[in-house]
């Protein structure tokens, strides 16, 4: 059996002990200790982490009575072993685990709800309770939880006589079979729990409720406790504050400014779209203007230079409206060349995937398409001329055996 120095004094922070045990494993070394201050994982909550004869623990775990330690390597020593445990991190765990008792004992005192989960988290924590509460009824529990933190509550350990138990009004009735360990938090609450614990309930520093959401039948709460609690203020604090700046407004007015952003934009996007429609429209009669009329249609050829590829696409589907009309558009951005073909729907003997496929090739491309609209992109721009002469040349020879006509 391990003697538990953590239930002596929770602020134990260093001290010594002899070896009693060492198993070598996959994961590493596992090492017993006739005493230790290293709280092992359980019951939602991650274990204590630190050095044994300055060897990195990486992880404690109950087995049974014992206490074992993961260690990287076995420890040369073997009595009066020094073993330091990571305080920032241990009192981090007990600032979150007694914010969780004061929260679910809230919770149930004033909402009759019971916590039946509990995790211990890197970033935040959550418990989970029976029932589903109004945000209201949240709302209400967190100040009262930190009311309990501005009153210092005292938090004390106590092993009562399973007499003295019978005589208690208990959150959650102890399991039997072994010594049972009651915390009692002042007057607020008291129940049964194994784990480590601040001396009082300032020290859990505040306590917020992050978000909640429904979870199995019932809710399941974010929180944050003490460190975690001014870490997340503090960025919170700083994220609103540039939104505030850079909205002109006071913090409070902020999400109410983003929100009329929001709709702004909105309707900016709508009023621009609109104007594009325009734009196009007016830009296809100004095309169908210059086009080659051979009989047997309007055809424009044309490449576009640092224009958009798919507003030069819309532009080809908004002139292939007008009848009669093929287009072939070339476009050239940023190195990447793309071919553009429409018909009108009239035109049902001319297949511009066809004429694409023939083509795309000068480019260095591949694409396609269907018979009234097809698109290719290639990288080799000193092509795009030729894909576009014998696209023309194709179209052409297509329209002209198709009216019957023949090249003189
Ligand atoms: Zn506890």
């Amino acid at each position: 059996m391990t003697v538990q120095l953590y239930y002596q004094d929770p602020y134990l922070k260093e001290f010594t002990a002899d070896v009693a045990g060492v198993v070598e494993k996959e994961d590493g070394f596992h090492v017993e200790l006739d005493q230790t201050a290293f709280f092992p994982v359980g019951g939602g909550q991650p274990s204590d982490t630190g050095s044994i004869d300055g060897i990195e623990v990486v992880q404690v775990y109950p087995e049974g009575e014992r206490v074992i330690h993961v260690l990287r390597r076995p420890p040369a020593g073997r009595t009066g072993v020094v073993c330091r445990i990571d305080w920032e991190r241990r009192f981090d765990h007990m600032q979150q685990h007694l914010g969780q008792h004061l929260l679910s004992a809230v919770l149930e005192n004033r909402c009759g709800a019971e916590t039946i989960g509990f995790h211990l988290g890197r970033e935040s924590s959550t418990i989970d309770i029976d029932r589903e509460l109004e945000a209201e009824a949240i709302k209400a529990a967190e100040p009262e939880a930190n009311q309990a933190v501005f009153d210092n509550l005292p938090v004390r350990a106590l092993y009562p006589t399973p007499e003295e138990i019978a005589g208690l009004t208990l959150r959650k009735p102890p399991p039997v079979q072994e010594q049972v360990r009651l915390i009692e938090i002042g007057r607020l609450d008291l129940n049964p729990c194994c784990g480590t614990h601040p001396r009082s309930t300032g020290e859990v520093g505040l306590i917020k409720v992050c978000r909640f959401e429904r979870y199995k039948g019932g809710l399941r709460l974010e929180f944050l406790c003490g460190r975690r609690a001014l870490r997340d203020y503090t960025l919170k604090n700083e994220v609103l504050g540039r939104i505030a700046a850079g909205m002109s407004v006071r913090e409070a007015d902020a999400a109410a400014a983003v929100e009329g952003l929001r709709q702004e934009l909105a309707s900016r996007r709508k009023e621009n779209q609109q104007l594009e429609e325009l734009l196009l429209q007016h830009e296809a009669e100004k095309l169908l203007e210059r086009a080659e009329d051979t009989g047997g249609a309007r055809i424009i050829m044309y490449t576009f230079h640092g224009r958009d590829f798919d507003q030069v696409k819309r532009l080809a589907a908004r002139t292939a409206e007008f009848p009669g009309v093929v287009l072939l558009f070339g476009a050239v951005r940023e190195g990447r060349v793309q071919m553009i073909f429409s018909r009108s729907g009239d035109l049902q003997n001319l297949s511009m995937s066809e004429i694409l496929k023939g083509t795309v090739s000068f480019i260095d491309g591949r694409g396609g398409g269907s018979a009234a609209a097809a698109q290719g992109g290639g990288n080799k721009e000193e092509g795009l001329a030729l894909a576009l002469a014998a696209a023309l040349a194709r179209v052409k020879e297509v329209l002209n055996k198709g009216s019957g006509i023949t090249d003189a």
